[in-house]
């Protein structure tokens, strides 16, 4: 506009030069050239010079319009004159909010103004303040649409930021577009002014000391200005968490500015404190899910050390630490007995006083202001079987502190530890518990074999003498001479019996097989068990039955099922041998007292008697079919048996063929 005002003002006023003079903003004692239009015939004039006795200045301080038809050859004069001015008017004028101007028009010849030129220039001077008024105010109303129009586009991007990051970057990259100047953004963590995002990432951010900054300053008033730059701090929950820095421009921020930048700061501080929670949720995620991860490697473990070597190798992960090392009682003193670090350089104490707080002191002197985390470990193995107290330590000798986060994922570490060092306890009391439950079993087992067979001795003596006294006269000592062979018959059985079954607890239960026939050996060894009376009636194939088995194994259990046939039946006993390719089947039928329909399973189970055994007080000890079944099973085959009660009962002994090919 006032390029225009000073070409159309020199035509109008046929002047040589029509310039308008303006104080400057940054120094009050000098003028500039704000438009200016020469015709060429004045020789160039300065752009700005200083204001201080010159006739713009007298006429800036009067008010009032300054002519001069014919310069005089005083001091002014002359430095107007070396300017090649022979005339001159000045008019200033005032428009708000813009600095005081003079209108001049200059002439290289003297020159006589007229009334009418003169109020003309008054009237035109004021009509460009008021123009120039009006612009003012166009502008300054464009500058609040361009700032409320950047306040909601801040507002809506902000909305959806969920993350720290996010918040920052965005905030930054909108000032900057605000204020035309780069602007950067910081987090404030670990004791200093750390640089998260930047509206421009071509100058390289170094983190801001925090006692470079004005902290008190911000505080009163969240923006400051630091040399060049601008501040802006943003506080939420109470404390300052980012500073935004509108980098390097000369020019003061204006009252407006300052306001805009106050009510960015207000949304950025509301966007940070959700921001914040939002992260504080994840990382309470991400703890869990690190822990999660710990108690799956921790708990598995079955001793001690290796337990301990694992714990520091998660506590390196966890709080990003760079060595850890768990101590336990050995002796007088605590002593490493698992130990992670990130490289070969760290080291930590080798020894710790066993008390508490003389190993707490110790750590201090060692650590001094470098951070390190010490906590306490229940460990196994305290006086009396009870627990006593190791320490874990995490360390960062070269790092920042400890955030709290880090703290509490390593005392959650310690309570996990608890648990598995516990774990480990439990364990080692386990295989204790089981190698002498092992021990006391094998101990029985050498007992009852011992005591069966030093009972079997003994009792046959007895029963050869009696046998022998049996031969006397006298009816009433053969009476109890019976009653003491019958006895004695029956503990040699029970005898026979208990080292059977002692040999099939032990470990090294075997046969011993051997190609044979199978009819030839069941008339060997069941044939004399009816004593000649002739119940007993055999069936089997005409050609021999060959079959590998051990036989003195197998002996017990024919003696046992055929001997059980006769004694719970009166009738005839049929021993079938059934054949096929693939097993062979001996079956011992009986037409006796049966077995109950509910106690099939039971009879052969240790000490499994059949209650109508008992009530017609036929003796037995219930271990026979038990051990029976066992050699059958060891045999590969199986023992089993259909019965009716009160109509007898027939049992199966069932071998698969194809040793015998062996
Ligand atoms: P025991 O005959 O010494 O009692 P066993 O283990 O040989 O011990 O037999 C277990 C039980 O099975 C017997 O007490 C009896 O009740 C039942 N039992 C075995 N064989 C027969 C059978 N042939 N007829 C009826 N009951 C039988």
């Amino acid at each position: 506009m006032l390029a225009h005002l000073v070409l159309d003002m020199r035509g109008a006023m046929e002047a040589d030069r029509c310039a308008v003079f303006a104080r400057r903003p940054a120094d009050a004692r000098s003028l500039g050239v704000l438009a200016s239009s020469d015709s060429g015939k004045l020789p160039a004039g300065p752009t700005s010079f200083a204001a201080a006795g010159t006739w713009h200045e007298r006429c800036l301080l009067d008010g009032q319009a300054l002519w001069l038809e014919a310069i005089a050859e005083d001091r002014d004069g002359a430095q107007v004159q070396s300017l090649g001015m022979r005339a001159a008017v000045l008019v200033p004028f005032r428009a708000k909010g813009e600095p005081e101007a003079v209108l001049g028009c200059f002439y290289a010849a003297p020159r006589h103004f007229t009334e009418l030129e003169l109020v003309s220039l008054r009237y035109v001077a004021s009509l460009t303040a008021f123009a120039l008024e009006r612009l003012h105010f166009e502008e300054v109303e464009a500058q609040r649409r361009r700032r409320s129009e950047g306040l909601e586009r801040t507002m809506v991007a902000l909305r959806d930021a969920r993350e720290l990051h996010d918040v920052l970057a965005i905030t930054a990259r909108g000032l900057s577009h605000d204020f035309g100047r780069p602007c950067a953004a910081y987090h404030l963590t670990d004791g200093a002014f750390r640089p998260v995002a930047a509206s421009d990432l071509a100058r390289i951010r170094l983190p801001i000391p925090l006692d470079a900054v004005d902290l008190e300053g911000l505080r009163v008033r969240p923006v400051l200005r630091r040399d060049e730059d601008d501040l802006l701090a943003v506080s939420s929950d109470g404390q300052l968490r980012a500073l935004f820095v509108l980098e390097s421009s000369r020019e003061l921020l204006s009252e407006d500015d300052i306001k805009y930048l106050l009510s960015i700061g207000a949304y950025v501080a509301l966007a940070l404190t959700s921001a914040l929670a939002f992260d504080q949720l994840r990382r309470y995620a991400a703890e869990g899910a690190a822990l999660t991860g710990a108690a799956r490697t921790i708990l598995g473990f079955t001793e001690l050390e290796p337990l301990s070597e694992a714990l520091c190798r998660l506590g390196l992960r966890l709080a990003f630490a760079e060595v850890a090392c768990v101590y336990a009682r050995r002796g007088e003193e605590l002593r490493p007995i698992g130990f992670a670090a990130i490289d070969d350089h760290q080291r930590v104490p080798e020894r710790l006083p066993p008390d508490d707080a003389e190993a707490r002191a110790l750590l201090a002197t060692t650590y001094g202001r470098q951070p390190y985390i010490a906590t306490r470990l229940p460990l196994p193995g305290g006086a009396g079987g009870g627990e006593q107290h190791g320490i874990l330590l995490v360390a960062r000798p070269h790092g920042y502190a400890f955030e709290r986060s880090e703290t509490r994922l390593i005392e959650s570490l310690v309570t996990l530890a608890a648990l598995a060092i516990r774990n480990v306890d439990l364990y080692e009391q386990s295989v204790e518990a089981n190698q002498a439950l092992g021990e006391s079993n094998a101990f029985k087992d050498d007992l009852m074999a011992m005591f069966a067979h030093d009972f079997k001795g003994p009792l046959q003596v007895i029963s050869g003498y009696s046998e022998l006294l049996l031969e006397t006269e006298r009816e009433e000592v053969q009476q109890y001479l019976r009653t003491i062979v019958e006895q004695t018959k029956r503990l040699t059985k029970l005898s026979e019996d208990a080292l059977a079954l002692a040999a099939t607890q032990s470990a090294g239960f075997s046969l011993s097989r051997q190609e044979q026939d199978v009819t030839a050996f069941l008339h060997e060894t069941a044939g004399p068990l009816d004593h000649g009376s002739g119940r007993l009636v055999f069936v089997a194939p005409e050609s021999a039955v060959i079959f590998a088995f051990d036989r003195g194994r197998l002996r017990h259990v024919v003696e046992n099922v055929v001997g059980n046939a006769l004694k719970y039946s009166t009738g005839q006993v049929e021993v079938r041998v059934v054949p096929d390719a693939r097993k062979i089947r001996i079956d011992v039928a009986d037409h006796g007292i049966g077995i109950p329909a509910d106690e099939r399973e039971r009879v052969f189970a240790r000490f499994g008697r059949g209650t109508n055994a008992r009530s017609r007080g036929i003796s037995g000890s219930g271990v026979g079919l038990y051990i029976a079944k066992k050699i059958v099973e060891v045999h590969g085959g199986r023992l089993t048996v259909e019965s009716v009660e009160n109509e007898g009962s027939t049992f199966s002994i069932v071998l698969p063929r194809g040793h015998e090919l062996v």
